[in-house]
């Protein structure tokens, strides 16, 4: 592997953190007045840097992906459930209610159809903010790179625009990778990927919108297109992050997506120093190990080569 692939392998998987990171003290606040975006890392319920539940969960999938390739569901569920013992104070309501019934030894399988049953208009972000290890491992099998960015959605929200979204970002995290220019990893996405017709629509014309006709709330589709609104109408990774995590909102969501994307895009070298610098947290929770950039570049140099 070149070294710029390398490069933006690793990018992907910080950015992911660092959007997430820069997010966590904005999150559920209303949008940043447009002269005074925040710019630095600050503290919020965490201290400054600290990345939360997305990329836990990602760190989840990721060590999953290191242990069986392709995926195995049932691998992926424990991975999941040993998080969720820690008792995340920021776990989400849909991912809540089914990782307590794999807890309680029900089989993933089992829990995806009581989602589907009893929440069947439950379209969270919650697998898309935490999608991106499967692109990192299949950056070069695209067949295998829409089989596991499925699967790890169907986990916990199998819904079809979340699943859908997961495979369009991913889609373009590989894309990005191997060298397409943002706007052309977005065509191609566009055209590979098969999306909800309600969804598409939105995914087309989210570069087109103004800031203030982002609502960014916890909604898949939202999500989405703020991530995509952010990547493709600058031209930096910090502009591309600035312009999300002050969108208010589910700002900590929508900064890990828009994070992998952008990372992916520029690569690690192109993400602020001062940020690459703060990045930390507790993984596995419990386990007092605090992860810190290179962990980041380590793991995903693993999950690219493996
Ligand atoms: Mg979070």
């Amino acid at each position: 592997m070149d070294k710029i692939t390398l490069d933006r392998l690793c990018g992907c998987a910080v950015g992911a953190a660092i959007g997430d990171a820069l997010g966590m003290p904005l999150e559920f606040g209303p949008p940043s007045p447009p002269d005074k975006l925040v710019r630095v890392m600050r503290p919020g319920r965490l201290p400054a840097g600290s990345f939360t539940d997305d990329t836990e969960m990602a760190l989840a999938l990721a060590e999953s992906l290191l242990a069986h390739r392709p995926l195995d569901g049932a691998d992926l569920a424990q991975y999941f459930v040993s998080w969720y013992r820690h008792n995340p104070p920021d776990v989400g309501i849909q991912t809540a209610q089914v990782l307590n019934r794999i807890a309680q030894g029900e089989s993933w399988q089992t829990a995806e159809a009581w989602a589907l049953a009893n929440r069947p208009d439950s379209a969270g972000n919650g697998s898309l903010m935490r999608c991106w290890p499967a692109a990192l491992a299949w950056w070069n099998d695209r067949p295998q790179l829409v089989n596991d960015s499925r699967l790890q959605s169907r986990l916990t929200h199998p819904h079809p625009e979340c699943v859908a979204g997961c495979i369009f970002v991913n889609w373009m995290i590989a894309e990005l990778v191997k060298g397409a220019a943002p706007s052309l990893a977005f065509e191609g996405a566009l055209q590979s990927v098969s999306l909800p017709d309600e969804m598409r629509q939105a995914v087309i014309a989210a570069p087109t919108h103004r800031r203030e006709e982002l609502p960014n709330t916890g909604w898949v589709r939202h999500t989405l297109e703020s991530a995509l609104w952010g990547l493709l109408t600058t031209s930096s990774f910090e502009e591309a992050l600035v312009q999300v995590v002050n969108l208010g909102g589910d700002t900590d969501t929508a900064g890990a997506v828009t994070g992998a994307l952008a990372g992916a895009a520029y690569g690690l070298e192109a993400i602020p120093l001062t940020w690459r610098q703060q990045l930390r947290g507790e993984w596995p929770l419990g386990s007092q190990k605090i992860w810190h950039v290179e962990d980041f570049a380590c793991l995903s140099r693993q999950l690219a080569m493996k």
